[in-house]
């Protein structure tokens, strides 16, 4: 099989001038769109015609700057298209929403982000009667027996958030799609290391708010898929985007869309730099975890599905202990070292730790915490870019002697 390069079928995609001719397009600001024949605007109301025939008609629906971000996460993706929204939460909720009606069920990996996993646990269930059952996607004994007769959606993080469990996605498509459900995946922490949709996955959303902005300066989503799924979710009557309403901004869509074209140097530089650190811990004895050393228990998962060329991934954790040497470590490497900052989310060009249990994570009860294997002295370090490796090696090794730890 001929390997696939997103970022070469991103270059070949259609290059969008701006009006002037511009090598950047221009922003389309506007929140309303004219139409110059009366009788258009019935038409694009029934759904007879849609942006693709050149019909815009209102900024929650489809804007052609926001289209054109999405159409380079398209190419990045393997997928036949994709719109962007104003967060990942906002990108999530339509996705398995436009799937599901009140009284369906869905699948999901026990280790997800924390927003998601309150999102299936209480919100969904309370407000619109969809249910769903929690399982370690890794078990695939486990999946299987979690289907029911209404199961529309299995959903998974391509790398979970933090555990940084590999989920096997052609074996997990294969087993939903046996029993008739969608597979729906959260690729954030893997852009361009894979491409589910590729492997089987049915849509694949992502926070863009982290590695393909990568300057921590917007929030925002995308989901990619179908051309009819899409189509689906901007339906004027039904679709999720459409009334929920998790609009980008054109202006945010622009300034992403500068980005996308380094995001290949930038997702090479955090995985190498978090490949190296990696086993320099390992081989001092520290308790870490990344998907990219072979004793990893799904290194053999990942190096099967990941494009060539990107590496595992810029995230990897450590285990402190315990909730206060996790602080410890945390404070020491900000305020003394400065390694990288305290704070959550990732994929920024500076790193950024924080300790999951007490966070991200913290939707998850104690007892969920202690199954899905988020101890409480985890601390997820998303690795940047700036300065050189060995100076930044160097502070990292520094608190590691502080702390006893080798
Ligand atoms: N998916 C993952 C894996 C995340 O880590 C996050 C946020 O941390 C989200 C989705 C939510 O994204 P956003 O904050 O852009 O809504």
């Amino acid at each position: 099989m001929k390997t696939f390069d997103p970022m070469e079928a991103l270059a070949n995609a259609r290059h969008e001038f701006g009006e002037h001719g511009g090598v950047n397009m221009s922003i389309e600001a506007s929140t309303t769109f004219t139409v110059l024949d009366a009788e258009m605007m019935p038409r694009i109301f029934q759904g007879m015609v849609g942006p693709e025939g050149g019909c815009y008609l209102y900024g929650r629906h489809f804007n052609p700057t926001v289209y054109t971000l999405g159409r380079q996460l398209a190419a990045l993706e393997g997928t036949e298209t994709a719109y962007c929204t104003s967060s990942g939460m906002g990108a999530i909720a339509a996705a398995v929403m436009q799937h599901c009606e009140h009284g369906d069920h869905m699948i999901a990996n026990e280790a997800v982000y924390g927003g998601t996993h309150a999102l299936f646990r209480d919100f969904l269930p309370k407000k619109s009667g969809i249910e769903t059952t929690f399982v370690d996607v890794t078990d695939h004994a486990a999946v299987e027996a979690a289907f029911r007769e209404r199961t529309r959606v299995l959903y998974f993080e391509t790398i979970a958030n933090p555990t940084l469990a590999v989920a096997d996605v052609p074996r997990l498509a294969e087993i939903a799609h046996r029993h008739g459900a969608r597979v729906v995946v959260d690729n954030t922490f893997s852009p361009l290391v894979v491409a589910p949709a590729l492997h089987g996955a049915d849509v694949v959303v992502h926070s863009l708010t982290k590695f393909i902005n990568g300057a921590s300066d917007f929030i925002a989503g995308a989901v990619c898929g179908s051309m009819n799924f899409i189509r689906s979710l901007m339906d004027l009557h039904t679709g999720a985007l459409m009334l929920l309403g998790p609009t980008m901004d054109p202006r945010v869509a622009f300034n992403i869309s500068l980005r996308v074209p380094h995001l290949g140097l930038r997702i090479r530089e955090h995985s190498r730099r978090a490949q190296v650190f990696a086993e320099r811990l390992d081989a001092l004895g520290v308790p870490v975890c990344y998907p990219g050393l072979p004793r990893h228990p799904q290194h053999d998962v990942l190096k099967r599905i990941a494009n060539p060329d990107y590496g595992y991934g810029g995230i990897f954790t450590i285990d402190v202990g315990d909730h206060r040497r996790a602080n410890e470590f945390m404070e020491i490497l900000q305020n003394k070292d400065r390694f990288g900052f305290m704070a959550v989310s990732l994929g920024y060009f500076e790193t950024l730790m924080s300790c999951s249990a007490a966070s991200t994570s913290s939707e998850l009860s104690e007892e969920e915490q202690r199954r899905t294997g988020i101890a409480p002295g985890l601390v997820r370090i998303s690795i940047g870019y700036t300065g050189s490796l060995e100076q930044r090696w160097s502070q990292l090794h520094d608190v590691l002697n502080i702390l006893n730890m080798i």
